[in-house]
């Protein structure tokens, strides 16, 4: 929960610090999946992931619920709130997918009755593993603090849901991380694109996601632009 004061690398951006209130997220064009064992470069990935990322948190900031994002900064960098994150992720689910199929005896695309929110614990050398509220405690994170985390990811999930489906697409599955702010508000932080959440294709069930990636589906690039001219209209135009 440090805020860095040097840039930091991560698997997908750096974050890079520009003042005591605000971080650039530079987008890079790398993937990994699988704990990292799978990796690859795709040219435009970053610029995609950052131009969706941006036009998400537009949509939710416009329902009301409070974002990091301040601003796109260039090609493949947004401008955020400067945040001390969580090390959690949490993850929300409409439909069967991914590793929900280890846990429950449901087959894959099977719609859940209700939204299923999940908590992992994000540590490499664990493997990021699935956690409960008594862990999260352990780990100095509050009951308020995570039932707080749970009800903005499940708002995120009623707006992004609707504005997907109005679109066509049928959003399965997403990873959101949460920080504190210097007021001490908790505000969704990282990213929302195609990188930490399943959408795919309403009548074709055609993945437009990370998946492509993980099982070879198919060309990456494509496919994210698919999406992206699904939500702006518009063809991607990066330099
Ligand atoms: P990882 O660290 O898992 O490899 P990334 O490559 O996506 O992931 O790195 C981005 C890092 O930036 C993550 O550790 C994430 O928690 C952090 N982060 C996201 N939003 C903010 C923010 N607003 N302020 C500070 N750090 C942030
Ligand atoms: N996810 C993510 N980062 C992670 C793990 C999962 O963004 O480190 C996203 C993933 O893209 C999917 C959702 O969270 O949209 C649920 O992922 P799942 O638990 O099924 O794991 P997976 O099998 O995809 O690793």
């Amino acid at each position: 929960m440090v805020i860095p004061m040097e840039v930091y690398e991560g698997k997908a951006k750096k974050v890079i610090p520009l003042d005591d209130d605000k971080v650039i997220l530079e987008f890079k064009d790398d993937a990994t999946a699988f704990d990292g064992k799978k990796k690859a470069q795709f040219k435009g990935k970053g610029w995609l992931n950052a131009q969706i990322s941006a036009l998400l948190f537009k949509v939710l900031e416009e329902s009301g619920v409070k974002t990091h994002f301040i601003g796109v900064a260039g090609d493949n960098r947004l401008i955020v709130e400067r945040l001390r994150m969580y090390p959690l992720e949490v993850v929300v689910r409409n439909v069967v997918a991914g590793s929900l199929k280890k846990r429950l005896p449901l087959e894959e695309g099977t719609e859940l009755p209700e939204p299923i929110v999940e908590l992992y614990y994000k540590d490499d050398g664990l493997g990021d593993p699935m956690i409960n509220r008594y862990h999260a405690k352990v780990l100095g994170i509050g009951e308020d603090e995570v039932r707080e985390m749970e009800r903005i990811a499940l708002k995120v999930n009623e707006v992004l849901r609707k504005y997907f489906a109005e679109r066509g697409i049928i959003l399965v599955d997403f990873k959101l991380e949460f920080g504190r702010n210097k007021r001490g508000e908790i505000v969704l932080g990282d990213e929302i694109s195609p990188d930490t959440c399943r959408f795919w294709d309403a009548e074709t069930r055609e993945s437009l996601d990370k998946d492509v990636f993980r099982f070879d589906k198919g060309d990456l690039i494509s496919a994210y632009e698919r999406l992206y001219e699904r939500l702006t209209g518009e063809t991607p135009n990066r330099r």
